[in-house]
């Protein structure tokens, strides 16, 4: 005989009860079946409602009403469907039941408490109107049947609502239960009746430990428990994406994951089933071809160390602690007893080395009557001051990793708590099973689904996430985007899935937690998105969505946005950008983003401010932390200068060649900061910060392609028409340089803790005199690199290049990948 238990997910409405019918008959016939069913869907939720509403005083009707309906409607379409429904029967049934419901609820408005005793009758109401509906059914079939009421037959000691069983004494009451398959049995989960006889329940999601007493009490050979997925995955399926099916699990495994709150199984469940070692199946209503998770003695080859991560919510922590706790003993023991006598359960304890305190977690709901209770037992020691106020923590959640094999591994803990620490979350206490075969840390609720998503993919899967939010869609971020459409299907070949989930310029933010298809045109959304950019914003949709790994991509050139890199590693981004601003910035705010980098574990990377692609500052930074000092430092910085000035050499004007710069995309959105200087003076600002100079952009000596003041205050486009007024001066320069076999190039150098940014003349054995159309050549001469120089020379300048160099960094930004399981 086989065990079967179906939960409310497989009862949400008539169809639902037919292939329930067909499941059960089915096994029925093979092996003979003892059916266990919960209420429909929704329905104990609804009773549960229904007395808090009454007990509130408040107006329950319109619930009751919709409560009546689901269950007659569900009545009534199996009646349509069924010839031989005995469809009246069913109704008054039905009618009876909740005729009674009414009246307690009146009952309980008037007092203003719902009884214990009286809310055990109510919960369990919509299990008898299931066993009824799938009994008529069943007889609708010609299939014989009977129903066995646990009021009878199982026997429980504790709260009304959340009951023990005791299987022994429950099993005795089983000899006139024939077990020879002679009839299909039934049995509503849920319930039991304590030694009085009277009803009491299980405790919530309690039908799985009905199905397991009763496999225990008819000698069942399996107990199946079939709901709404495939089986255990490692993780809740329904919240992390990705979660692995387990094929087998032990007992133990299966009872440490479900009490950290896997509520595939209720954690009273396994008790009956380990001792009676009847095999469990979980197996799918919904897809009754799937084999399920097996979960008996025989271990898993295929996982062999952890198992699954489990999220245990709705958790309360308290600490109690005091002067007075420091060897006195029996004082854990009697808070513990406090708890125990009250039918408290506790899911987790830390005591301090120091003997100072005693931490415990429980149920939410439990801890306003336990901080009574413990207040009323240590009333003398707490107004001795020998214990301090007792502390509650609210909110929070309990994260545990389970498995068998963890005992032999080593390194998981890192592995565990390292996760943590990429998803940002702090523990609030930490516990290790005595068996070794669990982890469990105390977190804040709202951070847990996303330290279950990490810890996940750290353990279970190879993929690698990027989230990446572009700020800025000029040439460089339109590039960008275009070449991440590209590498997209590449990359996640390699298990890297890079998604772009917000786009935003100086107006708008497009947000999509999907990911933004990049293959169609983003720019109408954008247009038409009705928010704006805000670091919260952005915060929050990266919570709301539990990004593990986002990134802030600033493609702009805009000083404001510069201005907030603190504040976004600060809320967990990491920043990728080619923007000079926040580097140049003050001495004090470069080491503020250093600092809050290392501090906040976020990656601040901006490879392409100096040199577009060329690999200049993760050079510069491997020598100088291998112990090189900087000796000297020249090179052409600007690949719109380098563009330039090589024009000049082949006879074109200052403004010709500028304007041909700048059509190619090669000078900044504004050609003034390349003529001006400023753009070269910020990155060898940036380089001699690299090699420990400690200098403001004021320090920098600059000679500027424009007189001073020279179109200052115009429009691009105004500016570009006055540029022509410097065309003959510069041709000077250029044949008198000409004359002396001279070219003249744009040079920036550092000598000493001396920054200069010059235009010279020079000879044609100087190499720099080779470097033209955007070319970038830097030479350093340093304490290893002496007397000839370490050189970078390459292409320097343009939006493919750059954004190319961009999308590198973000690939950077990936954590390391922890060691294998
Ligand atoms: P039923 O109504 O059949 O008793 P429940 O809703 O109580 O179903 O339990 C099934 C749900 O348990 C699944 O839909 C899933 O969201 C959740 N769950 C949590 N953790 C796990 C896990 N590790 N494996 C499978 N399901 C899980
Ligand atoms: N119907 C009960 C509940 O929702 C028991 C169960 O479904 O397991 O808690
Ligand atoms: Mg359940």
């Amino acid at each position: 005989m086989k065990v079967l238990k179906f939960g409310g997910s497989s009862l949400a409405d008539a169809p639902r009860y037919l292939r329930v019918t067909d499941i059960s008959t089915a096994t029925h016939q093979t092996d003979g079946a003892a059916v266990v069913l919960s209420a429909p869907k929704g329905v104990t939720n609804a009773l549960s409602l229904l007395c808090e509403q009454a007990a509130a005083g408040e107006d329950f009707q319109p619930l009751f009403e919709k409560l009546t309906s689901t269950v007659t409607g569900i009545a009534s379409a199996l009646n349509e469907t069924l010839t031989g429904f005995e469809y009246a029967n069913v109704i008054d049934f039905i009618d009876t039941h909740l005729g009674v419901l009414k009246q307690h609820l009146e009952g309980i408005k008037l007092l203003g408490v719902a009884p214990d005793n009286v809310s055990a009758g109510i919960l369990s109401i919509g299990e008898y109107i299931s066993v009824t509906l799938f009994s008529a059914i069943l007889s609708a079939k010609d299939i014989k049947n009977r129903i066995i009421d646990p009021v009878s037959y199982i026997l429980a000691e504790g709260d009304y609502l959340d009951s023990i069983a005791d299987v022994s004494l429950s099993k005795a009451r089983f000899t006139d239960v024939p077990n020879d398959g002679s009839e299909l049995l039934i049995m509503p989960g849920f319930v039991a009746a304590n030694e009085d006889g009277e009803k009491v329940t299980l405790g919530r999601n309690g039908s799985d430990y009905s199905a397991a007493i009763l496999a225990a009490c008819i000698d069942a050979s399996c107990c199946e428990i079939w709901t709404d997925v495939d089986g255990v995955y490692n993780a809740d399926p329904n919240q992390v994406e990705g979660a692995v099916l387990l094929d087998k699990l032990t007992y133990q495994e299966a009872m440490e994951l479900s009490y950290f709150g896997a509520k595939v199984l209720h954690p009273k469940t396994i008790g009956p089933i380990a001792q009676h070692h009847i095999p469990c199946l979980i197996r799918n209503t919904l897809n009754p071809a799937a084999p399920g998770t097996l979960i008996s003695n025989e271990k898993s080859e295929k996982w062999t160390s952890v198992k699954g991560i489990s999220q245990l919510d709705d958790v309360t922590m308290f600490n109690v602690a005091g002067p007075g706790l420091k060897g006195m003993v029996g004082m854990a023991s009697r808070v513990f007893e406090v708890m125990s006598n009250a039918n408290i359960s506790i899911s987790l304890i830390t005591q301090s080395s120091s003997e100072y305190s005693i931490s415990f977690c429980i149920q939410s709901k439990d801890a306003p009557k336990a901080l009574q209770l413990l207040e009323d037992a240590f009333a003398l020691e707490l107004q001795n001051q020998l214990l301090d106020p007792i502390e509650i923590r609210q909110d929070l959640a309990i994260v545990t990793l389970v498995g068998d094999g963890m005992r032999q591994t080593k390194g998981l803990a890192a592995k565990f708590f390292n996760s943590l620490a990429q998803a940002r979350v702090n523990n609030v206490a930490i516990a290790q099973g005595s068996s070794e075969r669990s982890i469990s840390t105390v977190i804040e609720s709202k951070r847990a689904k996303k330290a279950v998503k990490v810890i996940h993919q750290n353990f279970f899967s190879d993929r690698h996430t990027i989230d990446v939010f572009l700020v800025g869609c000029g040439n460089v971020g339109t590039e960008l985007l275009s070449q991440i459409s590209k590498q997209q299907p590449a990359l996640l070949k390699r298990n890297i899935q890079l998604r772009v989930y917000g786009i935003a310029n100086s107006r708008k933010l497009l947000l999509n937690s999907q990911g933004i298809d990049l293959s169609q045109d983003w720019q109408p959304a954008l247009a038409a998105a009705s928010e704006g950019l805000s670091i919260e914003r952005l915060q929050q949709f990266a919570n709301d969505n539990s990004l593990i790994n986002p990134v802030i991509v600033d493609c702009t050139s805009h000083e404001a946005i510069a201005e907030q890199y603190v504040a976004m590693m600060e809320n967990g981004f990491h920043v990728v950008t080619p923007n000079k601003k926040a580097n140049t910035s003050s001495m004090a705010y470069y080491r503020k983003l250093r600092n809050t980098a290392l501090s906040t574990n976020r990656q601040y990377l901006y490879e392409t401010t100096v040199g577009a692609g060329l690999p200049v500052i993760d050079n510069l930074q491997k020598l100088f932390s291998a112990g090189d000092v900087l000796h000297r430092f020249e090179g052409i910085l600007s690949g719109s200068l380098s563009y330039v000035f090589g024009k000049l050499d082949e006879g074109m004007t200052l403004s010709e060649a500028t304007a041909t710069a700048k059509e190619n995309g090669f000078t900044e959105p504004d050609p003034r900061d390349d003529l001006s200087g400023m753009d070269v003076a910020r990155k060898l600002l940036i380089m001699a910060r690299e090699a420990d100079l400690s200098l403001e952009l004021s320090d920098i000596e600059i000679e500027s392609v424009l007189p001073e003041g020279f179109a200052e205050d115009c429009s691009i486009d105004e500016f570009m028409q006055q540029l022509p007024a410097l065309d003959d001066g510069f041709k000077e320069r250029v044949e008198s340089a000409k004359a002396e076999g001279k070219v003249l190039r744009y040079i920036g150098s550092i000598e000493g803790d001396k920054c200069k940014v010059t235009i010279q003349a020079v000879p044609a054995s100087n190499p720099l005199s080779q470097v033209k159309d955007g070319e970038n050549a830097l030479a350093i001469n340093s304490d290893y690199y002496n007397p000839i120089p370490y050189v970078i020379r390459g292409y320097g300048a343009g939006g493919t290049v750059t954004a190319a160099g961009v999308f590198a960094d973000i690939l950077r930004t990936m954590p390391w990948k922890q060691m294998a399981h």
